[in-house]
């Protein structure tokens, strides 16, 4: 039975965010390192990046939370990164990263695999600055609002990122594709959207808090990303591996997609 939808506000009182990067990010028990959901996305994210054409002056990564992976490769290749989030929990987590602060999260050996991925195994120290140069901002963000970010103009990215978010943000299908739709306001037509999220999940684990999470199929995320006015580019799924046995959360698979806006 589906688990009663988790209220955005929840992510402002009961999401841990140094409990989530322990549970999921940690080098060797994280569940998204075990089950090769990283390894998965930051091969795509590294090819995404370096093949040259999703580039330009500015990302906004939609739903950052407390992670910096799914920025690592796009650094090189935008000016500035914008940083959201809904919870102030989850942008303060960021935050201690970004200051360089001795409690931060530990995104050494994460940092160390994408610069092999890249080639450049001696730039793990540059990558991590790169990064905290490149990000000009870390701001408020409700993707259910027609104008998700108060600060920003519409049309101002050249590239929309957003991982493993409106999954959690949105109550129900249609507040999905509307969420799809209000984000892509920051967007430039041409510009590109990269996203990634899982698969037919209803829920996750953090700190023993129950999440819900949208169930949906890779079907359903291709006609919500279509219907937004993209064309779609690139769209990969992982399946879950037979070996992961865990019970922090119940998704089948993952997906990868890339789309260009075209209106
Ligand atoms: N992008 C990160 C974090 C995922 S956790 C990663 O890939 O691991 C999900 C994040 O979505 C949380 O930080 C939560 O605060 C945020 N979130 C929840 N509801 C939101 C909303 N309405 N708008 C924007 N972010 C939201």
């Amino acid at each position: 039975m589906a688990l009663p939808f988790t209220e955005n506000d929840v992510y402002c009182t009961a999401f841990n965010p140094k409990a989530f990067l322990d549970a999921y990010f940690s080098d060797k028990v994280g569940a998204l390192v075990n089950d090769d959901y990283l390894d998965f996305v930051l091969k795509q994210l590294v090819k995404t990046f370096t093949a040259g054409v999703v580039e330009g002056e500015t990302l906004i990564d939609i739903g950052t939370g407390p992670t910096i992976y799914q920025l690592l490769s796009a650094c090189e290749v935008f000016k500035e990164i914008i940083a959201t989030d809904y919870s102030a929990l989850s942008r303060q987590e960021f935050e201690k990263w970004l200051k360089n602060e001795p409690q931060g999260f530990d995104w050494g050996p994460i940092v160390r695999y994408v610069c092999e991925l890249e080639g450049q195994r001696d730039k793990c120290t540059e990558k991590e600055e790169k990064l905290r140069q490149t990000v000009k901002d870390v701001i408020k963000c409700d993707v259910t609002r027609s104008q998700p970010l108060d600060s920003l103009l519409p049309n101002s990215a050249d590239c929309l990122l957003t991982s493993l978010c409106l999954e959690n943000a949105c109550k129900d299908q249609a507040t999905y594709r509307n969420a799809i739709r209000n984000i892509s306001s920051l967007l430039k037509a041409g510009g590109h959207l990269v996203m990634m999220g899982v698969l037919e999940e209803t829920f996750y684990l953090v700190d023993d808090y129950r999440f819900s999470c949208l169930f949906y199929d890779a079907g359903f995320v291709r006609n919500a990303v279509r219907d937004a006015g993209y064309v779609i580019q690139d769209f990969q799924v992982l399946p879950r591996p037979e070996n992961s046995t865990h019970l922090i959360s119940d998704y089948k698979g993952y997906f990868f997609l890339v789309a260009r806006k075209e209106t």
